[in-house]
């Protein structure tokens, strides 16, 4: 069965072609700057050159067109024809309390989704343009959708409740949410193979380190708390976004900047993080490229941003009373040898023996940075939201071929 998985943004789609009888990707692209002049389609089938196309795509319906003429065309394509895609599992950032694992889409799960823009006002309308634009391209076809937010429903009401007045989550359902859900649930499962335990067993923090970053208390497969709250700018610090911070800092700067709400709303995901403190960048890579010429604005940087890492995992050890591995994930947890040592050289206290040597080594397998002999492992392990939504997809097909045909 071939499957694609499609993430949709407002201005932007990004697509992987699965096989999923060996889950291999059998064709990745994007397209970006959907309704801008020149938008481009960058196309990519294994050890082939990627192939570039630039035109007018005026919507996601003709990005989607274009996505599928790519994937049977005669001489970059891997299908004879679209009917070889039998599902498409669509990422979407925001199931609010509707959603606790991925669903097919029908009539009122789009009815859900559209309830939940006001919860995620830049993802879940762009989301659903995709929907609609598979819908007409390709109208026969299963859809499904794979929430961020969904591995985090299983959160107790301690972890999710915000202390305000419990009438605005009774209106209005502000609470905690948290994101990242498919890179945790990944993560987590992939942990539990390399440790050869089973995952209902362990206690586990997952750190997805990445542009945006999260870390999550899983406790026997379970999210228990994650770092992310009702919108992704609580909790760590990230590239652009402040996380945590006193909430009285909002109306007091808007007063003494002469700022507007939204203003201040861009400053905090957008103007914040490493961006702001180092004054340099928003990547990690060239913050940590000044630091090592001196730069003491960097060093600043690296240093809170890697300090509020380890308190959360202090924090969601105390909270499950224990742990047995750590996990490190995403573009910076995977690749910054030199953030993951900052963070685990001072968690001796919790029985993580760190090993500089492991740290040190690069790989795309999940791996051990701790000794053989250490109480707590920390572990290296690659995301692939992708791979997750495909098998979340392939389950679900089944699933309703089997329901399809007892109904018969
Ligand atoms: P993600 O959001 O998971 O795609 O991660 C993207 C981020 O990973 C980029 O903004 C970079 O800051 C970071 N990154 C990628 N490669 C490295 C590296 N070798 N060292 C440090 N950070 C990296």
């Amino acid at each position: 069965m071939n499957i694609l998985v499609i993430n949709a943004g407002s201005s932007s789609l990004k697509y992987q072609l699965y096989n999923m009888t060996t889950e291999d990707v059998l064709a990745k692209g994007r397209v970006e700057r959907i309704g801008m002049d020149s938008s481009i389609l960058t196309h990519e089938v294994d050890h082939q050159p990627e192939v570039r196309e630039v035109s007018e795509i005026l919507d996601h319906t003709t990005a989607i067109k274009k996505v599928l003429d790519m994937l049977t065309h005669k001489k970059f394509g891997v299908l004879k024809n679209i009917q070889d895609i039998q599902a498409v599992g669509h990422r979407v950032v925001h199931g609010g309390e509707s959603f606790s694992e991925s669903v097919v889409v029908d009539q009122k799960v789009k009815f859900e989704i559209r309830q939940l823009f006001d919860l995620a006002p830049l993802h879940n309308p762009a989301h659903m343009m995709g929907i609609v634009a598979v819908e007409s391209n390709l109208p026969e076809v299963t859809q499904t959708v794979v929430f961020d937010t969904a591995f985090h429903q299983t959160m107790p009401s301690v972890s999710y409740l915000y202390a305000i007045p419990t009438v605005l989550y009774r209106k209005h359902k502000i609470r905690r949410y948290g994101f990242h859900g498919t890179s945790h649930d990944y993560v987590s499962q992939r942990a539990a193979e390399f440790l050869g335990r089973p995952l209902e067993e362990l206690k586990l923090v997952s750190c997805h380190i990445g542009n945006g970053a999260s870390c999550c208390a899983i406790l026997h497969g379970k999210s228990y708390d994650t770092s992310m709250g009702m919108t992704p700018l609580e909790g760590l610090m990230m590239g652009t976004r402040s996380g945590d911070l006193d909430p009285a800092v909002v109306p007091f700067t808007i007063n003494k900047e002469d700022l507007t709400l939204n203003e201040v709303n861009s400053m905090l995901n957008k103007h914040s993080g490493l961006l702001a403190v180092s004054g340099i960048s928003s990547d990690m890579r060239e913050v940590v490229e000044a630091m090592r010429e001196g730069n003491e604005k960097a060093r600043l940087a690296f240093e809170m941003y890697a300090y509020r890492i380890r308190k959360y995992i202090g924090a969601y050890i105390a909270s499950m009373d224990g742990v047995d591995a750590i996990v490190f994930t995403a573009g910076v947890g995977e690749n910054s040898d030199v953030l993951r040592k900052e963070i685990c050289e001072k968690l001796t206290f919790f029985g993580v023996k760190f090993d500089d040597g492991r740290n040190a080594v690069r790989s795309s397998e999940p791996r051990r940075i701790t000794t053989d002999d250490s109480p707590v492992q920390v572990l290296v392990v690659p995301t692939n939201e992708e791979l997750l939504i495909a098998r979340d997809t392939y389950k679900l097909v089944l699933n309703k071929l089997a329901a399809d045909s007892s109904e018969l």
